[in-house]
């Protein structure tokens, strides 16, 4: 059988076939598919590949990891104090090495760009920052449903500042009955609260839906009423093109653990955009890391901000996860955004087009059909699922992730899941869902 699917505001036209021969031979054509073998992939206790849909949560390890850790430690055992210098990547420098290939990836220039501390944390710092309150313009702007640690964060800013957490607080929500959020219904609540926002912080990519919001769009519309923009990318880097220096945000954060393969807890990344670079008088917190390199080891002189993202650094930072940093990061180099969002939108459309078979009345697919406004994961609620459902699928060797009440979570990741992948998952839910 073969089915031909046009792509909304796409030219192309991809056709997809059911069957696993016609899986099998997408992974022999696919370019990418020697990646696969650069990662760890998480076995059964037979052996078996597990059919690992969870890079949304926890990115694999690519297999070089290890040594660009061992790297560090055997620097760290042979040279002690003197591998700030003398070791083969010097750790005084070595977040440096990171900012070209981390820039490239969420489409900004090295000077906007830093690796540093977590992604909470960093959202903080930003909030210092950007988080201005003044007179009747003191509210911020999330998502209804944003992650929590980000909602939590920011209802701390508003007490931080000596605000009411609820009143300060305004949602942008879907319609009633309706899962994803509308740009009509941002745009009514600027014109009328617009005056009344210090910042709007979004989600870029939403960690439920999987709504891929236009930020260009958002920050044009925010800058408009004079509101402060930021963007929580977590789910956005490694996963699509974010474009953060032409999208005008004021600053963004993400993680490194998900998409970007580096690690549980690893460092996360931070944007500043240029126009900020050079604002001395941009209030921040501070440390001896956002202080002049050149002058940082003086230790008596006055503080001395350094321009860029990297004023924004207070630490030295953590070698050992930045190593598994440069690791991921430079597979990422090598095969770059554009190719892998090409194999992305081909991959999770015939995710999509395989779950359709399923049935519109068994599943719906919350996540937009149009691949511009998606990345790689795909939210699939059940119909009268409960959790029973996740361990099946568990137990049927597919990882994946729950959200209550009815939601499985999958992104098959472009570097190292297959076509075969996505083929047998959809099989295995589709025999769980005919036992039941
Ligand atoms: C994963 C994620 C977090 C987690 O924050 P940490 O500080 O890394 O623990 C926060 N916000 C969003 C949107 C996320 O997706």
């Amino acid at each position: 059988m073969l089915i031909f699917v046009r792509n909304r505001k796409t030219t192309t036209l991809s056709k997809y076939q059911l069957g696993l021969d016609y899986a099998k031979q997408q992974d022999q054509n696919d370019k990418l598919a020697a990646y696969r073998d650069k990662f760890h992939i998480p076995k059964d206790e037979h052996g078996n590949d597990l059919i690992y849909m969870t890079g949304n949560s926890l990115g694999l390890q690519p297999k070089s990891t290890k040594y660009y850790v061992e790297q560090e430690l055997e620097d760290w055992a042979k040279l002690g104090v003197e591998g700030h210098t003398e070791a083969k990547n010097p750790w005084l420098p070595y977040h440096e090495f990171l900012t070209y290939n981390m820039a490239k990836i969420v489409g900004a220039k090295p000077i906007e760009v830093v690796v540093m501390n977590t992604l909470t944390a960093n959202l903080h710092l930003m909030m210092v920052s950007f988080y201005q309150p003044i007179n009747e313009r003191y509210k911020i702007l999330i998502e209804s449903d944003a992650f929590p640690s980000d909602k939590y964060a920011v209802e701390s800013q508003l007490r931080h500042h000596g605000y009411n957490d609820k009143e300060g607080l305004i949602l942008w929500k879907p319609r009633e009955d309706e899962e994803l959020l509308r740009y009509e219904d941002l745009e009514e609540l600027l014109e009328s609260h617009g005056h009344e926002i210090a910042l709007i912080m979004i989600g870029g990519v939403n960690y439920y839906t999987g709504q891929f919001f236009d930020l260009k769009r958002i920050t044009t519309l925010a800058h408009k009423y004079g509101c402060k923009v930021g963007f929580d990318c977590a789910h956005g880097a490694g996963n699509v093109e974010l474009n953060l220096h032409d999208s005008d945000a004021d600053f963004a954060v993400w993680c490194t653990y998900k998409y970007l393969n580096s690690g549980p807890g690893s460092l996360a990344g931070c944007f500043v955009h240029e126009k900020h670079a050079f604002n001395k008088d941009l209030n921040r917190f501070t440390g001896w890391w956002s202080h002049n390199k050149k002058t940082r080891f003086n230790m008596r002189d006055e503080f001395d901000v350094l321009p860029g993202a990297e004023g924004w650094q207070l630490s030295n930072p953590p070698i050992l996860s930045m190593a598994a940093i440069k690791a991921s990061l430079d597979i990422f180099n090598e095969v770059g955004m554009e190719k892998l969002v090409k194999k992305s939108r081909i991959l999770t459309g015939y995710f999509e087009f395989l779950l359709k078979q399923l049935g519109e009345n068994v599943i719906k697919i919350i996540t937009p059909s149009n691949q511009e406004e998606r990345g790689c994961q795909l939210s699939i609620q059940v119909l009268n699922a409960d959790k029973t459902l996740h361990h099946k699928l568990t137990k049927a060797g597919v990882i994946s992730d729950w959200r209550q009440p009815d939601v499985i979570r999958c992104a098959p990741v472009p570097l190292y899941n297959s076509f075969e992948d996505i083929y047998l998952m959809v099989e295995k839910l589709k025999a769980i869902l005919n036992a039941n």
